[in-house]
């Protein structure tokens, strides 16, 4: 018997986590789920019953269940968050052609600007004066109204994600793909830290052996949109992730498809990459798909890959046969509708 944790957060994080643990109860597998309380702060026994099992799926946060996430992602330090991106015939792309768009975004979860850590610029101002951009305009003469934030980056943050990356390409490899790595940066503008990414996951790509690529993080969004075949394991510090990974899985069929999962060292959770979605929240038709396959991504971790796999060719099925979708997908179906349909077609 595995256990699994499910933390629903708020808003439609509540229906797609019940409707999808009603699908994984459903499915026969061993499995004891438990759903201890969220509260802010986080409860110390949700904390451990959490640390504790085999598999922790998180449902969306919104203002109240911030704390949740904080300590799920930031506290627990889940430093890789896994994003695939994965087009199934049948769902709503607005691309013209979106058929074989298969890739992952690996958002680097830990550095850069987030948690965000902002001050005062007269703070900035009293200490680092002289700090200057490449123009040689200094924060000073920038005078003393106004605010700061702080973008942090380590060798150790750069080459643990560089090495992740590494190891998910070759993964990929194994079933078929190509094998290739795409860094995401904004190091012209940003020499010192975004160009150490460059550096550090530029030389342990190439010493795995796998094809490399880097492309600023403005043209990458441009390619996510016309070239999204062409990509496989696309690695984006921290914000680039943020922002990129909602684009690539608006190109997919939107936000209600994208599924994640987040590792640090020794602990992982799943969670979808949305929101609380407040505008549809409590009226039951929050599609659930992308907590569905962060559930496979979960049951993967847990050693039961078969069981994912099927679980996904499952969602699949649902999409080709196109006749329960909740309404993003241009259905009329509920949340829990779209999960059952799921469990029909994995039995
Ligand atoms: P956050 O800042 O946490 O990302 P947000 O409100 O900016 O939250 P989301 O909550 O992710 O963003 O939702 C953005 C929009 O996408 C929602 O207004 C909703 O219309 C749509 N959406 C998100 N998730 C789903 C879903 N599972 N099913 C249907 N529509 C969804």
């Amino acid at each position: 018997m595995k256990t699994v944790v499910a933390l629903p957060g708020e808003g439609i994080g509540l229906e797609v986590v019940d409707a999808t643990c009603e699908l994984l109860m459903g499915t026969g597998l061993p499995l004891k789920i438990l759903t201890p309380p969220q509260g802010a702060p986080l409860p110390d026994e949700t904390k451990r019953a959490a640390r504790e099992a085999d598999g922790v799926l998180f449902g969306a946060a919104g203002p109240k269940t911030s704390p949740v996430v904080s300590w799920l992602r930031w506290e627990m330090a889940a430093w890789a968050g896994v994003r695939p991106i994965r087009f199934f015939p049948g769902m709503r792309s607005p691309l013209a052609e979106p058929n074989g768009i298969d890739y992952v975004i690996l958002r680097e979860n830990s550095e850069g600007l987030y948690p965000g850590r902002e001050g005062q610029l007269a703070d900035l101002v009293r200490l680092m004066p002289d700090i200057a951009d490449r123009t040689g305009r200094t924060v000073k003469e920038f005078g003393t109204e106004g605010r700061f934030a702080v973008k942090v980056v380590t060798p150790r943050g750069a080459e643990r994600i560089g090495r992740f990356a590494c190891d998910l390409a070759r993964k990929r490899q194994a079933r078929g793909k190509p094998g290739k790595v795409t860094l995401v940066t904004k190091s012209n503008v940003l020499p010192k830290t975004d160009g150490l990414y460059d550096e550090i996951v530029g030389r342990i790509v190439s010493e795995a052996g796998l094809a490399f690529e880097h492309f600023h993080v403005d043209d990458a969004a441009r390619r996510l949109v016309r070239f999204p075949r062409a990509m496989d394991v696309v690695l984006c510090m921290n914000l680039y992730g943020d922002i990129l990974s909602d684009l690539g899985a608006e190109t997919a069929g939107g936000l209600g498809l994208a599924p994640s999962g987040n590792f640090g060292d020794g602990w992982a959770y799943f969670e979808s990459v949305h929101g609380s979605a407040p505008d549809i929240a409590g009226r039951g038709i929050a599609n659930p798909t992308a907590t569905i396959l962060s559930a496979a991504l979960m049951l993967e971790h847990m050693g039961l890959l078969a069981e994912a796999q099927r679980l996904e060719a499952a969602v699949g099925r649902v999409y080709r046969d196109g006749k329960v979708l909740t309404p993003d997908q241009g259905g009329t179906a509920k949340t829990r509708d779209v999960a059952q349909a799921v469990l029909a077609a994995y039995r």
